[in-house]
């Protein structure tokens, strides 16, 4: 299967990927995490993308698109991917359709969570996540570690992304209504969006997300 996970940050695409790459047995491609890992290893595209990242706002285009189609390019995801955080806005979204169809292959979903606003605030101001892997997630109530602190998958330290203080959540939400958003209606008139409610325990959001991709 080939899905696309669109919402806003903080509702929660990168913990249902981990648990839906792996019931579909499909590679769980997060841009976020693509650009995460560069930053740490110190690249020359870790260091074009970080001041955007700090600031909240996109990375250009030309940076992401080229990350996500080699991506994209790589064996494990010839049969299939689930992309979280990819299109990002129309143009990424077109890029992508091109790239599909150089392929001869389409998306099978659009899977569109949705969380409200102040939810949303909540889960970010939790978050916390490890520095060896940003995809191993925690949150400081809601899905707490074994040990403070500590991962429980890798054992690597858990801290706050620097761009889920209160300032840069603000703007990337506005980034998202803004730019992320309108790809819910260019996959809509394709016939490929469904939304489900991203609230409720993580494993009653797998489900419907589940019952949704049938
Ligand atoms: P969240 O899931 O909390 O919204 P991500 O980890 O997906 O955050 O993204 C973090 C940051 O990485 C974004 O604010 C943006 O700067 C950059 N980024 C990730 N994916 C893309 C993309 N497809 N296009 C442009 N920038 C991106
Ligand atoms: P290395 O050669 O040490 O793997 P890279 O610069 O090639 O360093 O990649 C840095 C990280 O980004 C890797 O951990 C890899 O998982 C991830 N990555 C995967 N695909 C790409 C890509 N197409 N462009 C950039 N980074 C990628
Ligand atoms: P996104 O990738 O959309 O930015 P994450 O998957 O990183 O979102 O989740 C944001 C925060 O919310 C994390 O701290 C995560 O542990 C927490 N979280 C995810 N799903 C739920 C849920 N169903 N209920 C409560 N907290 C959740």
């Amino acid at each position: 299967m080939r899905i696309v996970l669109v919402g806003p940050p903080g509702a929660g695409k990168g913990t249902q990927a981990a648990f839906l790459a792996k019931n579909l047995s499909i590679p769980h491609i997060s841009t976020g995490d693509l650009f995460r890992a560069n930053i740490s290893q110190g690249t020359e595209l870790g260091k074009r993308a970080k001041a955007f990242m700090d600031a909240g706002n996109l990375v250009p285009d030309e940076v992401t698109i080229g990350m996500a189609k080699d991506r994209m390019a790589q064996p494990d995801a010839e049969h299939g991917f689930l992309l979280d955080g990819f299109p990002r806005n129309v143009s990424q979204a077109e890029a992508l359709d091109v790239a599909l169809k150089a392929d001869d292959v389409k998306l099978d979903a659009v899977l569109d969570l949705e969380v409200p606003e102040d939810e949303v605030v909540k889960r970010i101001a939790g978050r916390r996540i490890c520095r060896k892997d940003s995809s191993h997630v925690f949150h400081v109530t809601y899905s707490q570690p074994e040990q403070e602190g500590v991962c429980d998958v890798c054992g690597g330290e858990l801290y706050q992304r620097e761009d889920d203080s209160e300032d840069t959540v603000r703007k990337r939400l506005e980034v998202y209504h803004t730019q992320t958003e309108p790809i819910i209606d260019y996959y809509r008139t394709q016939g490929l969006v469904v939304t489900i409610s991203a609230l409720g325990k993580v494993d009653e959001v797998t489900e419907r997300a589940m019952d949704a991709l049938k």
